[in-house]
């Protein structure tokens, strides 16, 4: 008998980051991959980049993927959709319901129809030699899934982003007998979500998140507006908020485009069901009184242009807050937007609103989509995996979700702490380990969603040192036959600290000086220019005790 197809685990992205989620599994002629999603640069070191797309070379060699099988519908495991199917048109996208008509209007946008699979979760389905099944979890969006491969080199679980809710809002609990079943079976390879894996205990089910918004709602803080900011597809928690609004008699406004979509999927799928006419028109929010009023809107990471900035700035067209109102933040600070976010609060707080966020608040407004220490260590316990890959998560919390998966009972050499790019094997009754090859993998830098330009790292450390220092353009016309100076050189600067016209007549007298130190044929040589105007300029600033700007030197020959 030949020996079995070894199976290959790629990661693309999601290890050693919180985002870009894009896992490569590679069975002889099969490869399938488990999302492909983007990251988010904070606000304030954006640089002009919008999203962060994982670098897909590596699907340029080998079998062409099949599939791509999609955990969720966050943007961290669908949003680099449009940048897979562009190279690979033929791949089925494969999801739940309610992933597929989130991901299907995305893609729409864009221009993109690929062939959608429809799944279920225990609905099991070939992809070549993989058997596909589909594992109910929970998380902060509906209908997500992890995934059972049974591939020749035995059964990999991926469990996508989960977290074990006793009592979740839409009543859909993980799939704990279906997991323990695959684990009573034998599970080769466990690769689970470690984006909590430093937060000891269990996360907060989303029920109690709901009673306590309600609890806050009814309460006397809410004597006006109430704004809830949140994940627009966040709709277990649009869920409780419209729960509650009802009896109090107050209609609910959605506001931001993420905000009114998703709603508008989760009604016609019948994820949420609410009276028909407990939604209010942006537009009309004004015919009722701030007591009749319950605003949902997207923004609460402190994005420029989102409803909630909007309305903290008191620009938004058709609702404006009043002294009295109440803003409820109901959601996790993304790290990096701390200031954003406190910036937004602050004139939220000079409008004479009263602010509450996870902070500030002892009452409850918001809980993790994800699975803390508790969670995890019961996902490791149902599985019992031979081989354990931390994912979706920095490296710090792979280490600490490798360490937690040892102390659970999993052998020392079967936990493997792999990063994008490394080449994970699997061979049947053997721990899984990391080939020395390593498979290309990096990101993108987009200068806009979906068909936007990879900026590349060279511009971008171009605008960093920009952003810095600031640029002196040198400006200098030479005689093209005997490189005398014609005109300057003259100094143009831009951002640039310290600038006076006594510092940039000394930066000029030097590149003047530079100049003249060349020989007769270096100054006919452009290159030997600028680099002698080049050099002249920086000298007169102080190498390490100033900010030296950027110089482009720009020569003009007569
Ligand atoms: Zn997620
Ligand atoms: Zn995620």
């Amino acid at each position: 008998m030949p020996d079995p197809t070894p199976v290959r685990l790629i990661p693309l992205g999601g290890l050693g980051e919180v985002g870009m989620n894009c896992l490569a599994v590679d069975c002889g002629e099969d490869r399938l991959l488990v999302d492909c999603g983007l990251l988010f640069p904070s606000a304030e070191a954006a640089l002009g980049v919008e999203v962060i797309a994982p670098d897909l070379t590596f699907l340029a060699t080998g079998p062409p993927p099949r599939a791509v099988l999609l955990t969720h519908a966050h943007e961290d495991h669908v949003g680099a959709l449009p940048q897979l199917l562009r190279k690979f048109p033929d791949i089925a996208v494969v999801g739940t319901r309610f992933t597929l008509a989130v991901v299907k209007e995305k893609l729409k946008e864009h221009g993109l129809a690929p062939g959608f699979r429809e799944v279920v979760a225990r609905g099991s389905f070939a992809q070549g030699q993989i058997e596909v099944e589909p594992l109910q979890v929970a998380h902060s969006v509906p209908d997500a899934v992890g995934y059972a491969l049974r591939t020749p080199a035995g059964i990999i679980v991926h469990t996508g982003d989960f977290k074990i809710d006793w009592s979740p809002a839409d009543g859909r609990l993980l799939d704990v007998g279906r997991f323990a079943e695959l684990g009573e079976e034998g599970v080769s390879c466990l690769l689970s979500d470690s984006t909590n894996a430093e937060v000891p205990g269990n996360s907060v089910s989303e029920r109690e998140v709901s009673e306590s918004l309600a609890r806050i709602m009814g309460g006397p803080l809410a004597r006006g507006r109430v704004v809830v900011a949140m994940f627009g597809s966040n709709l277990h928690r649009v869920r409780g908020v419209v729960k509650a609004a009802v009896p109090l008699g107050r209609k609910v406004c959605l506001l931001g485009r993420s905000m009114q979509q998703n709603v508008r999927l989760a009604l016609d799928l019948g994820y949420l069901d609410c009276p028909p006419d407990l939604f209010v028109d942006p537009e009309a929010a004004d015919h009722f009184a701030p007591r009749e009023l319950v605003v949902l809107c997207t923004g609460a990471q402190g994005e420029a242009r989102s409803a909630l900035s909007r309305l903290a700035l008191g620009e938004h067209a058709d609702v404006q807050l009043d002294p009295g109102d109440l803003v409820i933040f109901s959601s996790r600070q993304i790290p990096g937007n701390e200031r954003s976010v406190g910036a937004i609060v602050d004139r939220l707080v000079r409008r004479g609103c009263r602010v509450l966020t996870a902070d500030n608040s002892s009452e409850l407004v918001h809980s993790t989509g994800h699975a803390c220490q508790g969670e995890q260590r019961m996902m490791i316990e149902l599985v019992r995996p031979r081989s354990f890959v931390p994912i979706h998560g920095e490296y710090r919390m792979l280490e600490a979700h490798a360490r937690l998966a040892s102390s659970a009972g999993v052998d020392k050499r079967g936990c493997v702490l792999a990063e994008d790019g490394d080449v994970i094997e699997l061979v049947p009754g053997a721990f899984a380990s990391k080939a020395a090859e390593r498979a290309p993998s990096g990101r993108l830098y987009l200068d806009t969603r979906g068909a936007g330009s990879d900026v590349g790292e060279v511009a971008l450390r171009d605008r960093q040192l920009l952003a810095d220092s600031g640029l002196l353009i040198c400006l200098c016309v030479l005689d093209r036959k005997s490189g005398e100076v014609v005109r300057g050189p003259e100094l143009l600067g831009k951002g640039v600290s310290g600038l006076d016209d006594r510092r940039l007549a000394q930066a000029a007298g030097a590149a003047r000086e530079a100049l003249a130190e060349l020989a007769a044929t270096e100054r006919t040589d452009r290159a030997s220019v600028e680099e002698a105007l080049r050099r002249g300029v920086r000298s007169a600033w102080k190498k390490g005790v100033e900010k030296r700007p950027m110089v482009l030197p720009v020569v003009i020959e007569l």
